[in-house]
């Protein structure tokens, strides 16, 4: 603990955004990062616990407070060291973690957490900057080869971990990139892509092969890939959307967010739209129906494509603007919560089921709604429409594509439709196939999909070889 009076010298103080009329204009990043002296102080505020709730706050275990006396004692080096034994992508859940570890910073009992996310974010570009971060390519090879299917955050976190314990491994990805929901989910706004580029960089100099454009259990057997490596993790993620079963969803205008949100990252990255009609938001009236994340990065693009105006609609009630501390700390609390493409100009409503969309010649033209009590029964009386040109179904995801490959190596499910496999041993119900992120633990975040990326490649490593002194 570098400064033991920090946190009763300094406030809170944590990076700021581009004003939103200026953001809007284009996709790129809009995070103003802090200075170095800031970084520090902030840093400096750590109060380093006995208990160190933080650590069991953030999915990866990241060492929050051993790195926050590092930095606050300028050693960034010994910093990025300690960071990337616990996240192989900090650059990643730097930018867009919804950072658990805050809400369970003992300093968050009076809502004053450490600025933890930024200062994992500014090691980790610190040391890309200084060329700090290089291939660690391992000195020794074990002749085993492992197979990935799905090149998502979940993948390529076992990836690394492998083919540092001297695998061979190769990635099989569908598409034409590797990052799965980073590269094609997630707005270029908050997070460009080059980072992801740049790690693929250093996973091939690593000795990860990546096979783009390949489907696994569609354009390549799984039985092909079983027989030729050790082991198979599959990774492939939970991409079954939810649905919206009212009538008037077949209606041209009406699509998940999965359509929209893809074809916006291929124009950002020059990259074929595909097959699809373009789904545009200029000049419309979008509706997003879903609250979540995903709903959100629905509502930033449909800014940035120029929509007249966006509404996003919630089923669950309006959570309250402040938790109980005593009831929740250090979990994570519901409570009211904007993001920043919210705050960009969304009209947001809550406690509302949408009954129908209607349209005019096949096209949508409004969405007809009703209020829902705490029980999501309707209450008589509240229904209204509201004009709808673009309905965006943002509603979650239920679990992984069972065609094909799922299906070929018939694996057991769970009770959500996910692939079944603990996280103890991460195999599945099939010999030599494990599972991981996604698809294993159902829809989740970045930073929960590393870390079963890396426990899973732990397994492996010790299932190949009956021995591994990979990190859990
Ligand atoms: C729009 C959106 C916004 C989000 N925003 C955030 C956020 O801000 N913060 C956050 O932490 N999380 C966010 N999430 C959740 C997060 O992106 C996921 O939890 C995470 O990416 C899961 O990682 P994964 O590696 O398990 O799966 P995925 O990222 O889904 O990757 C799976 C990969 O497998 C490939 N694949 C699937 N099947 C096959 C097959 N048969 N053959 C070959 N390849 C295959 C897919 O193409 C994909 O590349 C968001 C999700 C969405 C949809
Ligand atoms: S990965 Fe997420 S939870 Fe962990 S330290 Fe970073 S921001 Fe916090």
């Amino acid at each position: 603990m570098g400064k033991p009076t920090g946190f009763l010298e300094l406030d809170r103080q944590d990076r700021t955004y581009l004003p939103k009329e200026e953001r809007v204009q284009n996709f790129r990043e809009f995070i103003v990062p802090m200075d170095e002296p800031d970084l520090k102080a902030q840093a400096s505020r750590c109060m380093d616990c006995g208990v160190p709730y933080c650590h069991n706050g953030c999915p990866v275990n990241n060492q929050i407070p051993d790195w926050n006396d590092l930095v606050y004692m300028g050693d960034w080096q010994a910093a990025l060291t300690n960071l990337h034994s616990t996240n192989n992508f900090p650059e990643f859940t730097g930018r867009i973690c919804p950072a658990p570890c805050e809400a369970s910073c003992t300093l968050n009992i009076d809502d004053n957490p450490v600025t933890i996310k930024s200062v994992e974010c500014a090691i980790v570009d610190k040391g890309w900057e200084e060329g700090w971060i290089v291939p660690q390519v391992p000195s020794h090879k074990t002749g085993k080869s492992i197979g990935i299917i799905g090149a998502g955050p979940a993948g390529m976190a076992a990836a690394q971990q492998l083919a540092r314990a001297g695998h061979d491994v190769h990635i099989y990805e569908k598409h034409a990139k590797a990052g799965g929901l980073l590269r094609y989910g997630i707005p270029d706004f908050k997070m460009e892509k080059h980072g992801i580029d740049r790690r693929v960089a250093q996973m091939q100099a690593e000795g990860v092969t990546f096979h783009y454009d390949t489907h696994v259990g569609v354009t390549v057997t799984a039985a092909e890939l079983e027989a030729k490596h050790d082991a198979l993790i599959l990774s492939g993620g939970s991409e079954v959307p939810r649905d919206l079963p009212v009538p008037g969803r077949e209606l041209d205008g009406v699509h998940y967010a999965m359509d929209f949100l893809p074809q916006q990252n291929r124009r950002v990255g020059q990259e074929p739209i595909g097959e699809m009609e373009p789904i545009l938001a200029e000049d419309k009236h979008v509706i997003v129906i879903g609250g979540g994340d995903t709903g959100s990065d629905c509502i930033g693009t449909s800014f940035r494509q120029g929509a007249l105006s966006v509404t996003q609609l919630e089923i669950m009630p309006m959570p309250p603007e402040k938790e109980n501390k005593g009831l929740t700390w250090p979990d994570w609390p519901l409570k009211m919560r904007t993001s920043t493409s919210q705050e960009e100009g969304a009209i947001r409503d809550f406690s509302v089921m949408t009954t129908e969309v209607v349209g005019e010649d096949g096209k949508v033209t409004a969405i007809k709604c009703t209020k829902v009590d705490e029980n999501m029964a309707p209450i008589a009386g509240s229904e209204f429409e509201l004009q709808a040109d673009l309905v965006l179904l943002a509603m979650g995801f239920i679990h992984p594509v069972h065609d094909g490959l799922v299906e070929e190596l018939a694996l057991e499910k769970d009770g959500r439709g996910n692939v079944a496999a603990d996280t103890a041993t991460y195999e599945s119900s099939r010999e030599k196939v494990f599972a991981c992120g996604d698809m294993r633990r159902g829809q989740s975040l970045v930073v929960w999909a590393i870390r079963e990326g890396r426990q899973c490649a732990r397994e492996v490593d010790f299932f190949l070889m009956g021995e591994t002194v990979l990190p859990r």
